[in-house]
């Protein structure tokens, strides 16, 4: 009897232990199952909220307003202090392309966990400023939820013309309608809008940006085709500073494949042909007009057939994992640059 009892109290702790062991597991699937679905704008900005109210050096930012009146939201992290080395990552420039807005949600999300949890972090954001808006194009994003999932432009009307929409992504000041994958028809998801920001996001993000006042590095992410592609995208000719272009492009670029073995593709203006080139774009403007290094992301799949705008639900946290991988790389460009030295853990 003695026995049976010692033997029920085993298992009664080993039970506990179990208890606890999915308890825990259970909290970490709870906070990764919000990335296993595709998310509306407004749990987007519920979810903006939970994350600044978490954590001291997250501040809820409001960028401006959409042309329908849209909040554009986003984190701020900041240790304080001024012109520090800032970057900055938006999503869903492109209304269809979801899993970009997962993928900036779950580098905020993870940043201002990682940030109470571990030090290099820490460290990092000591050093960087950090801004992250997940839906630049919000009227886009929840028109492509409620009425046509595949629209890409905002939601804009063009005078004298029935059709609705700027292609944001060609609305920029750089090379802006130069013919390279352009259109001056309203009708065509690759309209340019009728002059340079004459569209109401981007032009709320340009104010936005060139507030910040030591803006080093900018990634515009989209999806899809696996690429990395750094400035300029609007030619093959290359900027003068290549050689750093390259470099992080590269670092990134591994990053992200070396994530989940899911290859990317790193290069400059039509990457060798893997993409094509395209005038007035976001970051070859945040090149251009701020002098900060502007990358587009391509996130997955890399082809029409692995589900092109509807990555599997199955694969959105694989996307987010490579995203942030990729971002964190030009978090760690960043601060080396300011401190001057390559291992950021030690210079603060
Ligand atoms: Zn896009």
């Amino acid at each position: 009897m003695v026995y049976l009892r010692n033997s029920s109290r085993r298992l009664e702790r080993k039970i506990d232990r179990e208890n606890q062991y999915m308890n825990m597991m259970r909290s970490q699937r709870d906070g990764e199952a919000w990335y296993t679905i595709y998310r509306t704008y407004d749990e987007v900005q519920d979810k903006l909220e939970e994350i600044a109210s978490s954590n001291s050096i997250a501040t809820l930012i409001n960028l401006g307003s959409s042309y329908e009146n849209r909040s554009i939201r986003g984190i701020k992290f900041s240790t304080g202090g001024n012109n520090k080395p800032a970057v900055f990552f938006n999503g869903c420039q492109h209304a269809r392309e979801w899993v970009t807005v997962m993928a900036t949600t779950y580098l905020a999300d993870q940043l201002s966990q990682n940030y109470t949890s571990d030090n290099f972090i820490q460290n990092l954001l000591n050093i960087v400023d950090v801004y992250i808006v997940p839906i630049v194009n919000p009227d886009g994003y929840v028109y492509s939820h409620t009425t046509d999932r595949y629209w890409r432009k905002n939601r804009q009307p063009n005078p004298g013309s029935s059709y609705v929409g700027t292609d944001l992504n060609r609305n920029w000041d750089a090379d802006w309608n130069g013919g390279q994958s352009t259109s001056t028809s309203p009708s065509s998801d690759i309209y340019v809008g009728a002059y340079p920001f004459s569209a109401y996001e981007a032009n709320v993000l340009k104010n936005y940006m060139q507030s910040i006042p030591n803006l080093l590095g900018h990634l515009d992410i989209h999806s899809y085709s696996a690429l990395v592609l750094g400035p300029w995208g609007y030619t093959n000719i290359q900027t003068p500073d290549h050689a750093e272009v390259v470099s992080l492009g590269n670092a990134m670029n591994n990053a992200i494949t070396n994530t989940n073995g899911y290859p990317f593709t790193f290069g400059t203006g039509d990457a060798n042909g893997s993409l094509y080139l395209a005038s007035g774009t976001m970051p070859d403007w945040s090149y251009d007009g701020l002098g900060a290094l502007g990358y587009t992301y391509e996130l997955r799949p890399n082809s029409a057939s692995g589900g092109g705008f509807e990555l599997p639900e199955s694969q959105i946290l694989d996307a987010c994992e490579e995203n942030y991988n990729g971002a964190m790389e030009m978090i760690i460009w960043a601060a080396d640059i300011q401190a001057g030295c390559t291992d950021p853990s030690a210079c603060n």
